[in-house]
């Protein structure tokens, strides 16, 4: 009998450093990040997704949109796009996107634990 092989899921495997969303390397070069892209502009920018998104997160969470869920409180997504989701994201923005982001009036919560409440 042979073995059943099932299709493997899309390779979720970059974080978004400002949000948490996570997706893969090619999801963010073609589609940019769902929640970010209008601060962050990934879209066909390796280098800036590199620096912006970390391959090392933990704590995936599936937000399903639903505002009143406990998961959303926790992750302050309230606003956000239903995806998956990283509690804990290692790394932080470079300085001049940092600073590119206050100057768009984006408040940054560095996700790698650095920040508590
Ligand atoms: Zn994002």
């Amino acid at each position: 009998m042979a073995i059943k092989r099932t299709r493997p899921a899309p390779k979720l495997n970059r974080a978004c450093m400002l949000c948490g969303v996570v997706q893969s390397m090619s999801q963010f070069r073609n589609e940019g990040c769902p929640n970010c892209e209008s601060v962050l502009h990934f879209t066909d920018n390796d280098d800036l997704i590199r620096e912006c998104t970390s391959p090392s997160f933990e704590g995936l969470v599936a937000y399903k949109g639903d505002e009143a869920s406990w998961v959303a409180r926790w992750l302050r997504v309230e606003n956000f796009v239903p995806g998956v989701y990283a509690v804990r994201v290692g790394g932080k923005l470079p300085e001049d996107v940092r600073s590119d982001l206050y100057s768009q009036g984006v408040e940054y919560r560095p996700r790698d634990g650095s920040v508590r409440d």
